[in-house]
């Protein structure tokens, strides 16, 4: 197998072949260790750009279907920032280095549990994780400048989108849990909303209520 280095050049190589030309984006992702989000295994092929299994039957994203979102988020340095599904809070680490202030929140405790554990590891210390269902928001910090779902929804969710500021952006992925998703750029302008499509993507789904993982760690 190729050392970290190389497999790191590579890494930074497909994700410029997917697309994700933003330098800030491309330099956030360089210096956020993915492996540091993975168990056993699959710490191996964490520079690999595929998407790979966590706990809880979840799934971390795909690199270039990261660097796709946060892109398509333009996220900037004072932004506040709502992130639905944290997994591994490899995403929320992300975020966490283009933006002010990450609220990521997560229904399954030992997932929480876990990306915290990793984001505060690393060192990043403007991300808020909580335990709850991602559906409602984070009604005490709205409205955000930015929105990010990682978990698809039919719809996008009417509570999210009140809470999302006039000017902000929400990017999510939108469709049915087991088919193709559209991936979905939503502007929140005076006049209304618009939106655009980014491309097809297959996420898990958005699912209401907290998970019945009380038991676990
Ligand atoms: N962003 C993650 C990948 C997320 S996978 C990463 O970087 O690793 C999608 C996550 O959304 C799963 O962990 C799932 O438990 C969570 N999820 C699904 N529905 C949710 C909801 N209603 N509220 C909060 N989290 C939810």
């Amino acid at each position: 197998m190729a050392d970290l280095t190389v497999q790191r050049m590579q890494f930074v190589f497909a994700l410029r072949s997917a697309g994700v030309t933003d330098k800030a984006v491309l330099t956030a992702m360089e210096q956020t260790p993915r492996d540091a989000f993975l168990d056993g295994t699959f710490v191996e092929r964490a520079y690999e750009d595929l998407p790979l299994p966590i706990a809880c039957g979840q799934t971390i994203s795909q690199p270039s279907v990261v660097g796709l979102m946060t892109q398509a988020l333009e996220v900037t340095p004072r932004a506040k920032v709502l992130e639905i599904g944290t997994g591994s809070g490899y995403q929320a680490a992300i975020l966490a280095r283009l933006a002010r202030r990450v609220y990521s929140v997560e229904r399954h405790r030992s997932l929480a549990r876990r990306a915290r554990e990793t984001i505060d590891r690393l060192g990043i210390n403007n991300v808020t994780i909580l335990i709850d269902d991602g559906t409602r928001g984070v009604e005490l910090q709205a409205p955000f400048d930015r929105i990010l779902l990682t978990a698809a929804a039919e719809d996008p969710p009417v509570t999210l989108v009140d809470q999302l500021r006039v000017g902000g952006i929400m990017v999510l992925p939108v469709g049915q849990s087991d088919r193709i998703q559209q991936l979905i750029k939503l502007v929140k302008t005076p006049n209304g909303l618009e939106y655009s499509e980014l491309g097809d993507v297959r996420f898990v789904p958005l699912i209401e209520g907290l998970a019945e993982d009380m038991t676990e760690r």
